[in-house]
């Protein structure tokens, strides 16, 4: 079911001061994807899904569910939230823990007045999906945290939704527990036919789930795209920095040759990945840490510079080395056994295809 957003806007008044929220989002929610909404506390993503919801009612603009209108700045609410088909799973596992497993799942379907035996055929269905099956008579409160958040899960899929609308799910969890509940949770995606909202301000989370990332910053969308197109070919600089580890650095663009946009910056005279920048403009250089080719030694070579090293982390399957080339500081990923210490002199090869020009 593809959801579209079209000059949405909202504002909240706290204490006296009024604070955008949304400040005219357009969107478009494709249908059967894993479509996130990423972005710094406060950006906007859990009003955003709240609007789709209908928890929050926006100022300004229209919400369509499936093209039907939901909501409209001119009709008002045209299709209230129990009727809008969505399922929702929150950061809050949001289950009842005075309830089993069984009667937890089962809610959505009992407040429907559904037969019993149907009852029971569905949420069987939806647990064994969800592999919780012979569960069914444990106290809610008797699992463990990712096993809640499946519950919850089984509680928004029960009733057949056409949408499902996740904020934050993976929060509470600890750190190896997210991961595990997150591959399972695209795995259990993958074999559903349906359109996901996913609100989170964790990129690695939005990488590994999305099948496409919305990048949200003061009430506003900034970029859309693949995980792969967020991560390499970032266009602004706020996206290149939030999705990863990135040096940035200030260039200026001097021409385009041999199939390379050539820049002027601290680190020198470089070939950077084709861009249609013009010449003079101003821009960002994006080096990723995991790309940049450290070498003991004064190697000589184009796009090749030298520095020192300054400081170096051993963080388990990298190093982090920080390197210092004239003014700059730049971080760099290498080998863990690579026989660099602090104090090295070290080349740094930049390969062009991965010298990202994001905007300034
Ligand atoms: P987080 O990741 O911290 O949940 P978010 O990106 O989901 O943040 P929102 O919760 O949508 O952001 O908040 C957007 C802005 O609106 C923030 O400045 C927030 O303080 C403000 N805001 C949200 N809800 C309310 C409210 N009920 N009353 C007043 N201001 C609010």
């Amino acid at each position: 079911m593809e959801i579209r957003v079209t000059g949405l806007t909202k504002h909240y008044v706290s204490e006296g001061r009024v604070v955008k929220a949304l400040d005219g989002v357009d969107l478009t929610i494709p249908a059967k994807r894993i479509f996130t909404l990423l972005g710094p506390s406060g950006c906007g993503k859990t009003t955003l899904l709240r609007c789709i919801v209908g928890l929050e009612t926006p100022d300004e603009g229209e919400i369509r569910i499936g093209g039907d209108v939901v909501w409209s700045r001119d009709q008002g609410i045209a299709v209230p939230t129990e009727k809008r088909g969505l399922g929702m799973v929150f950061q809050t596992y949001a289950i009842w823990p005075h309830m089993s497993v069984f009667d937890n799942v089962a809610y959505p379907l009992t407040v429907r007045g559904m037969p019993r035996a149907q009852i029971g055929a569905k949420v069987a269905e939806v647990l064994r999906f969800v592999q919780l099956a012979g569960f069914e008579d444990r106290p809610a409160t008797r699992l463990s945290g990712g096993q809640q958040q499946r519950v919850a899960l089984a509680r928004a899929l029960v009733a057949e939704p056409r949408v499902i609308l996740f904020d934050e799910p993976l929060s509470n969890l600890d750190a190896k527990l997210r991961e595990e509940t997150r591959k399972e949770l695209r795995r259990f995606m993958g074999q559903l036919d349906i359109t996901a909202i996913y609100v989170t301000h964790d990129r690695v989370e939005a990488l590994a789930l999305s099948d496409s990332i919305a990048v949200m910053r003061a009430g506003r969308i900034v970029e859309i795209g693949t995980p792969r197109q967020i991560y390499f070919q970032a266009r602004h600089r706020f996206v290149a920095d939030f999705i990863g580890r990135a040096n940035l650095i200030d260039a200026t663009v001097r021409g385009h040759a041999d199939g390379a946009t050539q820049i002027a910056c601290a680190l020198g005279s470089l070939a950077c990945a084709a861009s249609d920048y013009a010449a003079g403009s101003p821009v960002t250089l994006c080096l990723r840490p995991e790309f940049l080719h450290v070498q003991g030694g004064a190697a000589p070579g184009p796009n090749v510079v030298h520095g020192t090293i300054e400081a170096l982390d051993f963080v388990g399957e990298v190093n982090e080395a920080e390197i210092r080339v004239g003014d700059t500081l730049l971080l760099a990923r290498t080998a863990p056994d690579a026989a660099l210490a602090v104090g090295s002199q070290v080349s740094i090869r930049l390969a062009p295809e991965h010298c990202l020009l994001v905007a300034a």
